[in-house]
């Protein structure tokens, strides 16, 4: 099989020929029809989230049909599943026996522990496939699996908060302000000072607000959500929140976050992180999906074109989610 593999942090993918990898019991064999592009891809390309054991093929947002190996519970053979980012974990550590697998220790993620979506095929977990919602094809379903995910988890750690901001408008704020929106939020959309682009896209979306990430929103926020990996974003998201309201970091890597006055923080404000996935967020999001309905905005790559769609995110060349299609 084709497949683009990591071989060191700093060099692009490589085309590769790989044997189709055999499942063994309590896996899935999965035909890749769509893997979505995520910024934690590029954190791993670049060495700012550590491979330990390259080489590795990446791609975390897997949409596959499975083609041996026993389907998960709810999936047909034959059927579409999708799979995360969170690949294996131990479920025996006091956080697996809380609810909190998302923070095992002993986690493996796919695309960096286990070989991803940059492939036509891959093996998974038969635990941590999920069905695929109805009325959504593999392309436009592969970015709920990070991006939609991720957000997912962030959004409920903002509890009810009804003035949400969104910080760095990539694939996970297209499909959260959508999310958030149908929930009778008000979004506020922040991007790099000048992407008029995406700000008309935040509101086309349902932003009731969209201006630069240096800007006042015209409203004091309950909550705003960091999903661009920049340390000096967040206190200036404080800085736009009423008394209460939390700043959620959505990223697995972030530049440092310059020093700022203890009075940002004053009056109960609180900064947190997200850290990957439950399975229960997986559940509960590709439920809501189809509900709402979430309409995620997609631009293809070839496999063999996965480091320009690398670059292109990088670059905020387009808007929404790139998805790569074997
Ligand atoms: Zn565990
Ligand atoms: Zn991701």
């Amino acid at each position: 099989m084709r497949a683009m593999v990591l071989d060191e942090p700093g060099k692009p993918l490589r085309e590769a020929e790989l044997p189709v990898p055999e499942p063994r019991a309590g896996e899935v064999l999965l035909k890749v029809e769509a893997c979505g592009v995520c910024r934690t891809d590029l954190h791993l390309l670049d060495g700012e989230v550590d491979v330990p054991h390259p080489p590795r093929v990446l791609g975390h947002q897997i949409v596959g049909e499975v083609v041996a190996g026993e389907p998960p519970e709810g999936a047909a053979a034959g059927g579409l599943v999708g799979v995360p980012w969170l690949g294996w974990t131990d479920g025996s550590c006091e956080y697996c026996r809380s609810g909190r697998e998302n923070l095992c220790p002993q986690a493996r993620f796919t695309g960096r522990d286990i070989d991803g979506g940059y492939a036509e095929y891959a093996l998974a977990d038969t635990r941590y496939c999920f069905p695929l919602p109805p009325g959504f094809a593999a392309l436009d379903a592969a970015p709920l699996l990070c991006a939609g995910l991720i957000g997912y988890r962030a959004l409920r750690m903002t509890r009810d908060a009804p003035r949400l901001g969104l910080y760095g408008f990539g694939s996970a704020a297209h499909i959260l302000t959508q999310l958030a929106v149908w929930q009778g939020r008000r979004v506020f959309a922040f991007t790099r000072a000048g992407d008029e682009r995406t700000q008309a896209f935040a509101r086309e979306l349902g932003a009731t607000w969209a201006g630069a990430s240096e800007e006042r929103p015209p409203e004091p926020l309950d909550a705003a959500i960091v999903f661009a990996p920049v340390g000096a974003l967040v206190p200036l998201a404080l800085q736009a929140l009423a008394p209460g309201g939390i700043v959620v970091c959505g990223g697995i890597h972030m530049s440092d976050i310059p020093s700022f006055p203890y009075e940002l923080l004053w009056m109960e404000r609180t900064i947190t992180s997200v850290a990957n996935l439950t399975r229960e967020d997986a559940r509960e999001l590709l439920e809501l999906a189809p509900r709402v309905p979430v309409r995620t905005s997609v631009t293809r790559y070839r496999l063999a074109d996965a480091n320009r769609a690398l670059e292109d995110l990088r670059a905020g060349a387009f808007t929404g989610s790139a998805v790569i299609v074997p």
